[in-house]
């Protein structure tokens, strides 16, 4: 692209040029049309003078000397020949005379014969010549001598000029108007440089700053001082780009503020502002979504993709469970066992991150925490941590671990701190809900579920059973003769009592397994995977434990026992509430025995069809 002083220039030349060529070709011609009129009169003059004196030569009888007198005619400037043409009438009356007196050229033969003066101006680079002839007639003056009617052509004067000399005096101004006029020319050249420097400079400034607030760099600033349109355009650019700079950095700053961390500058502002306000998008959705889920189990499986997304290739995130403080791996990634020793799982209290509710990072000192895996003896130390508290409720709640080898890995953790910040009212608000439903679900007495926790578990467990083509155990459990324990002691020493079995109903059972208070002294065990001996021996392992076990409330010690009716699910039926019927009915089978039994269901006891 040309810059603007340059397609100046070369416009300002062409009309210059255009200028000066008009003018000289003027000049020029003014000038030829001046030396030829000019050389025209003086022939002209010549010619009468050669007509008026060769007439005189003739009276005088000296018409011999007419050569001489022609001759000096030549002298005169810019005279190269003057010759006498014989018409016809003066050949008929004196013969052909001298070979030059002859005509020559075609111009002289025309004016013989028509009697009409004609001119001719040769030009070549060296010689300018012009030539004229005219025409002599007979006048009445002439019959005296020559035989001829008045009006004939006598003769004619052949006059050559040489106009070299007269062009060269002409070319000369023709070279000053020139020299004039390059003069012109390198002065308007100067004037148009001068004068455009500071508008392309300004211009070239405009760009660059242009360019540069393309990439959403804001600094450069534009000094012109030539007071007019130019400088008040870039008094708007420098404002504009100010402004533009201070209000993208406050949003910076605000939005920094907001989602508790600041992104790594780039350099290019209108980039930064993108990323950090997506970032907040990105966070503020995150905290949308997770407020709709239904469980803390989601939640944390959010937190795991957001680790994913920002390629955290190895973590782990552990739950503090507050009933019994136990600390739980909820999930971990880049190792095949964990991070951290095993034994926090049962001790919480050895996770330092827990334990002082503080962040721990390996930078400041490498085994800050003894528990990572490889601050363990014998295993060599190839990664660095750093472990971050998450509160919920005022309480340490979760730990998530950062695991790494390079500080990019470390950059991530701002910005996975500020979506953990966001999850922790949320969960919080989940913790409250699971501690509500559970409390709903929870036998107050004896801690163990109630009637309605099952109701809302059979549905899931019975499909969980029959696809996996499992079993379930039902025990149905009564105290016997539990009305005395009340009418003997009283309310108290029953909720005692009760108590007691529950604890003892499960202890006997496996973690997997489910013991429920199904009613006021009955209580219902669901033992998983079971085959109906099995089922049948554990049962008979409580209500031995029952029968052993020696109750004591203050002064009072008591013995009661416990008869179990027992039903297999699918096998006994494969309607869930049905098999619940039928170990009712193995129950009552063993209280009709003589209590303090186990009865497993047989057919033949259940008569009707329906219950
Ligand atoms: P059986 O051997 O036939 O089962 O005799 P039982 O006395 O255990 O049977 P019954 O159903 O007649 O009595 C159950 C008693 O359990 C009645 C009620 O007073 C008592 N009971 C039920 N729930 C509670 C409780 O929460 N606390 C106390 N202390 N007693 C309860
Ligand atoms: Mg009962
Ligand atoms: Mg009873």
């Amino acid at each position: 692209m040309k810059s603007i002083k340059w397609r100046i220039l070369i416009r300002v030349s062409a009309v210059l040029i255009v200028l000066f060529l008009i003018i000289q070709a003027l000049d020029f011609n003014n000038f030829r049309n001046l030396a030829i009129n000019s050389a025209k009169d003086k022939a002209l003059t010549i010619a009468l003078t050669v007509k008026s004196s060769l007439t005189s030569l003739m009276k005088l009888g000296q018409i011999q000397n007419r050569d001489i007198f022609l001759k000096s005619l030549e002298e005169n400037k810019n005279v190269e020949s003057v010759k006498i043409i014989r018409g016809i009438p003066i050949i008929k009356q004196f013969g052909e005379g001298r070979p030059y007196e002859k005509p020559t050229d075609e111009i002289e033969k025309m004016v013989l014969v028509t009697g009409k003066q004609l001119d001719r101006l040769e030009e070549s680079i060296n010689k300018v010549e012009y030539k004229i002839v005219i025409p002599y007639r007979a006048e009445n003056e002439c019959l005296q001598c020559h035989k001829a009617k008045v009006g004939d052509v006598l003769g004619a004067i052949s006059i050559t000029m040489d106009l070299t000399e007269i062009r060269k005096a002409a070319l000369i101004p023709l070279f000053t108007t020139s020299f004039v006029m390059f003069i012109v020319f390198i002065f308007t050249a100067f004037m148009i440089f001068k004068f455009f420097k500071p508008y392309t400079d300004f211009f070239r400034k405009l760009k660059e700053g242009l360019d540069k607030a393309k990439e959403g760099d804001f600094s450069e600033k534009i000094e012109i001082d030539t007071k007019d349109e130019a400088s008040l355009v870039a008094n708007a650019f420098n404002e504009m780009t100010q402004n533009l700079s201070k209000t993208l950095k406050t949003i910076q700053k605000k939005v920094s503020y907001l989602i508790g961390h600041s992104i790594k500058s780039t350099g290019n502002a209108l980039k930064d502002s993108m990323m950090i306000i997506d970032e907040l998008i990105k966070i503020y959705n995150f905290k949308r979504v997770i407020e709709k889920d239904t469980s803390k189990e989601e939640i944390y499986k959010r937190i795991r993709n957001i680790l994913m997304e920002r390629n955290i290739e190895k973590y782990s995130f552990y739950e503090i469970e507050d009933r019994h403080n136990k600390l739980r791996l909820v999930f971990k990634n880049g190792t095949e066992n964990m991070w951290c020793s095993e034994s926090i799982l049962e001790n919480p209290d050895l996770c330092r991150a827990k334990r002082t509710g503080m962040e721990v990072d390996s930078s400041e000192f490498a085994c800050i925490c003894p528990y990572f895996i490889e601050c363990s003896e014998g295993i060599e130390r190839k990664h660095n941590y750093h472990c971050i508290p998450v509160y919920v409720g005022g309480k340490v709640k979760n730990i998530i671990q950062f695991v790494y080898k390079d500080e990019k890995a470390q950059e991530e953790i701002p910005f996975i701190k500020s979506y953990l910040e966001e999850a922790s009212p949320v969960l919080e608000a989940k913790a409250l809900l699971d501690m509500l439903k559970e409390q709903s679900t929870v036998d107050e007495l004896t801690g163990l579920y109630n009637r309605r926790f099952l109701e809302q578990l059979i549905p899931k467990l019975v499909s969980q059973t029959l696809r996996r083509k499992s079993t379930i155990g039902i025990l149905m459990i009564d105290i016997d003769f539990f009305k005395q324990v009340n009418d003997e002691y009283g309310h108290d020493v029953g909720d005692k009592v009760l108590k007691e079995i529950a604890n003892i109903i499960k202890n006997s059972i496996r973690e997997s397994d489910l013991a429920i208070r199904y009613g006021g002294e009955e209580f219902m065990v669901l033992l998983m995977d079971v085959n109906p001996e099995k089922a049948v021996e554990i049962a008979e392992k409580i209500r031995k434990r029952i029968e052993n076990k020696i109750i004591a409330v203050g002064s009072i010690t008591l013995r009661k026992t416990a008869s179990i009716g027992v039903s297999i699910f699918p096998i006994d039926s494969d309607q869930f509430w049905q098999c619940i019927k039928f170990a009712d009915v193995a129950l009552y089978k063993a209280k009709e025995e003589g209590r303090n039994r186990v009865v497993r269901f047989r057919k033949e006891m259940w008569e009707s069809e329906e219950y």
